[in-house]
């Protein structure tokens, strides 16, 4: 028998977050999927033929390896690479069909390179630096990068992209602005040259929840379709529905007299006799040892508080307030038990971090279980 430790995908609630999604976005508005990071801890493959049901025709990864794996699963549609990639993946790239994000000219010019080696063409999307200062070309090289790229024969630019650095933050409101207005500027601008490229794209999540005005060809959320806000301050025009359920079920439940202490570097005190249940789970598995003597866990349908240090496999909570509480109970980090429910919003508030964090930390020790959706092996 598996240790009880499990994340439980509702890929019923990804299917609905894609639905309200695409009436936000607009009918017209491709919905790229975006499943990096093995779909944000949910299963990169599940979630995938989930969208595609939904009719998602192009998914969207940070590595090769990432991309590799969708492809061995055959889903119909074209796959993206978006990460930071070194010209060590250019023949993968290749080989695979992979759609790739280019922003800067040597690594077009190797792939160009590449590409009419093997008589092939690679589908490129055009990255432009609007102000995340990450990569991309800068917006002012707009039009040597158009002239330059429409010399190399391997490569197709079937995208022009660009992403946002602060979409989700209040405080971001006049930069995501200017940024929408660079990229509205360029789209402009490279129209009147008749440089016609079928997909514009620029909405991360706080994109498209809270800019109307920048959805253009196609949209990019990812843990909007996760059923996470990206944080506390963006707009809720639609609602979302978290899929993760992180549970699993108490190991022990021990008393401990008043005046002992709880786990390493003693840092809770029991001010009364206690309960104190025993959880197998840790940061081994990606349950944050920020979580040290913060937040809760749900335990017969009611909140029971954290109590002393995450270890790498144990988390203890004082369930002396909830009666009855015995061995294996079930008991639930993130997600619903009977009334209650704990956010992924809510722990990445308290760990002081933002939702993409708690949900791509869970390692692999932990089982993805799914229910809900459309399953193939
Ligand atoms: C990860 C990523 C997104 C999605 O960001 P969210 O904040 O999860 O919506 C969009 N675009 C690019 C280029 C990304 O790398």
């Amino acid at each position: 028998m598996p240790r009880p430790t499990i994340a439980e995908i509702d890929l019923s609630a990804i299917a609905h977050n894609l639905r309200e999604l695409r009436k936000l976005a607009g009918e017209k508005v491709e919905m790229i999927g975006i499943v990096k990071a093995d779909g944000y801890g949910h299963g990169a493959i599940p979630v995938s033929w989930t969208l595609s049901a939904g009719g998602v025709k192009r998914f969207a990864v940070a590595t090769v390896e990432e991309g590799a794996m969708l492809y061995d699963a055959q889903l119909p549609g074209s796959i993206l690479i978006l990460g930071a990639q070194g010209l060590v993946e250019v023949e993968a790239i290749c080989d695979f069909g992979f759609e790739v994000v280019v922003g800067d000219l040597d690594f077009a010019a190797r792939l160009d390179e590449v590409a009419r080696k093997r008589r092939r063409t690679v589908d490129i999307h055009l990255k432009f630096d609007t102000g995340m200062g990450r990569v991309g070309f800068p917006v002012e090289q707009a039009m040597k990068v158009v002239r330059r790229i429409a010399e190399l024969p391997g490569l197709s630019v079937a995208g022009v992209m660009t992403h946002f650095a602060s979409a989700d933050e209040r405080a971001g409101a006049e930069f995501t602005r200017e940024q929408i207005r660079l990229f509205t500027s360029l789209h402009q601008t490279t129209h009147a040259i008749n440089f016609r490229i079928p997909l514009w794209h620029a909405c991360n999540s706080g994109g498209l929840l809270q800019y109307p005005e920048a959805r253009f060809d196609a949209v990019r959320p990812g843990i909007a379709m996760y059923g996470s806000y990206p944080s506390p301050e963006t707009a809720r025009p639609v609602e979302l529905r978290e899929a993760m359920t992180l549970k699993t079920r108490l190991a022990q439940v021990r008393e401990v007299p008043e005046g002992a202490t709880v786990s390493y570097g003693r840092t809770w005190t029991a001010r009364r006799a206690s309960q104190i249940a025993v959880l197998p789970i840790g940061y081994a598995d990606g349950w944050n040892r920020g979580n040290s003597n913060k937040g809760h866990a749900l335990v017969r349908g009611r909140r029971a508080p954290i109590v002393g240090r995450v270890c790498m496999d144990m988390t203890m909570l004082d369930v002396t307030d909830i009666p009855g509480v015995c061995a294996n109970d079930e008991a639930v980090l993130l997600g619903a038990q009977g009334k209650e429910r704990i956010t992924v919003e809510e722990v990445a508030t308290l760990l002081d971090t933002i939702p993409h964090v708690v949900v791509t930390s869970l390692t692999g020790r932990i089982p993805r279980m799914y229910k809900g959706g459309e399953q193939r092996k």
